[in-house]
């Protein structure tokens, strides 16, 4: 079955023009005529959160087999960045762990802030200009999507400045006085997000919402006031139509993950049992990220030929949540299911190659594939064993943490893959940071307005 999965997958990217070369033959050619500068009508900017290379390598070694290949594996150009944050009171220090907010602001603004801060310097407080908030300017349609909460780190940095990623709804504003309403700041992330007119704002996350700001207001009822048609339901995502903003929240707080598993345990665990993942845990009212992903690419594209088109951030987030879980199974599913929502991408920019496309993460984490242990070498770690798509056993660790508690993000430099104009930019090893500046780069010009001036 799986098998059957993998053939239909390569046979559409090779219908789709995007299986690349044998890796074994010369694609100087194939490199040459991909390597596209200048601007990109369309920018599509897929982060998976804590997908390391060791996420990437145990979700293809399930799924696909060890010489399978992913959707996110066929890019042309692949890169590596570093990630690290900075120190809240001296920035000059490096903090060579970072968590997604941090990492996020860095992709986003191109600064680097501390552990926690949400588009925010790091010390003196003050709000990093966003890569969405140019390409708004510059009249660019605008669109940010996840798994997790909409107001979680890696969606909030796109369209809002906070001290503390904690400050996700109006009652959230404990560490984040100085950014409340009645202090003259612009308000908690859900409030900032609605405030910026995102015309695409889809996940989980509603229960942020439906708070009341210092107005007295719900933030749903400032985002109906702002212009948005707000969907809870499969039925209203799937009668969507263009020309509205739109405001999805499909459930209160994460959205469920695809795929379930038993999760890892200390030695031996069940590592004379292998397990094999449930695929089907997403309940029905909750559409996949692949297919918010294509709704979220009808709402905001644009004929070829009227300007700017648009920019669109879309999360993978449990894999990170599913890693800090010490969860295979459901990591392993949000990593293909990730991987499912790339493939979206990559088949509008084949018809669109005006179109940037760039996969990533934005930081490392736990989980690794270790030898089978033994009694005589047992697993320091939390262990799970897994029959891949090779039949063969897999045994995946967690081991930054103790049983019971929760796993940590890891500080190694992650993949940076890119097509279209200004894709190999990611080539070599860059930073974070210079992800922000590629894409700028990208982004058209803005329109001119017809002056005033006679
Ligand atoms: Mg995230
Ligand atoms: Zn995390």
């Amino acid at each position: 079955m799986m098998r059957r999965v993998i053939g239909a997958l390569v046979a559409l990217l090779a219908a789709l023009g995007w299986t690349p070369p044998a890796q074994d033959a010369d694609r100087t050619s194939t490199i040459r005529e991909r390597l596209l500068s200048g601007e990109a009508r369309n920018i599509m900017l897929f982060i998976g959160d804590g997908m390391g290379d060791s996420e990437i390598t145990i979700a293809r070694n399930y799924f696909a087999g060890a010489a399978g290949r992913l959707a996110m594996d066929t890019l042309t150009f692949t890169g590596a960045y570093t990630t690290y944050a900075v120190d809240e009171k001296d920035p000059a220090v490096p903090n060579y762990v970072t968590d997604s907010a941090a990492s996020g602001t860095g992709w986003a603004t191109g600064s680097k802030t501390s552990n926690g801060r949400i588009s925010t310097s790091p010390a003196t407080d003050r709000d990093l200009k966003t890569v969405l908030e140019i390409a708004q300017e510059r009249g660019y349609r605008t669109g940010d999507i996840t798994t997790a909460e909409l107001t979680d780190a890696t969606p909030a940095v796109l369209a809002a400045h906070v001290v503390s990623r904690s400050c996700q709804g109006p009652a959230d504003m404990l560490a984040c006085a100085q950014d409340r309403k009645q202090a003259g700041g612009p308000g908690s992330i859900a409030e900032q997000q609605v405030a910026h007119g995102v015309d695409v704002l889809m996940g989980g996350g509603r229960s942020r919402f439906q708070q009341r700001t210092d107005s007295g207001a719900t933030v749903l009822q400032d985002a109906a006031a702002n212009k948005y048609t707000v969907i809870a339901s499969m039925q209203e995502f799937d009668s969507l139509v263009s020309g509205r903003r739109v405001l999805g929240l499909f459930a209160p707080g994460n959205m469920t993950t695809e795929w379930a598993g038993a999760e890892a345990l200390p030695y031996p665990s069940n590592v004379a049992h292998p397990q094999a993942c449930a695929t089907d845990h997403r309940p029905p009212n909750e559409p996949s990220l692949a297919a918010m992903t294509t709704k979220a690419i009808e709402l905001l594209d644009r004929p070829a030929g009227a300007g700017p088109g648009f920019f669109l951030q879309v999360e993978g987030a449990s894999i990170d949540k599913q890693d800090h879980a010490a969860n295979p199974c459901a990591q392993i599913g949000e990593t293909i299911a990730f991987d499912y929502a790339i493939r979206v991408g990559l088949e509008y920019a084949r018809l669109h190659r005006d179109t940037l496309v760039i996969v990533t993460a934005d930081h490392a984490h736990t989980s690794q594939i270790i030898s089978i242990p033994t009694d005589a070498h047992p697993s320091v770690g939390l262990i799970s064993a897994l029959t891949t798509a090779d039949n063969a056993t897999m045994v995946v660790s967690y081991a930054t943490a103790p049983y019971h508690q929760s796993q940590d993000h890891t500080g190694t430099q992650v993949r940076v893959a890119a097509e279209g104009p200004q894709a190999a930019n990611v080539l070599g090893v860059t930073d974070q940071t210079d992800l922000f500046r590629l894409m700028v780069r990208a982004l058209m010009p803005a329109v001119r307005q017809p002056s005033s001036q006679p």
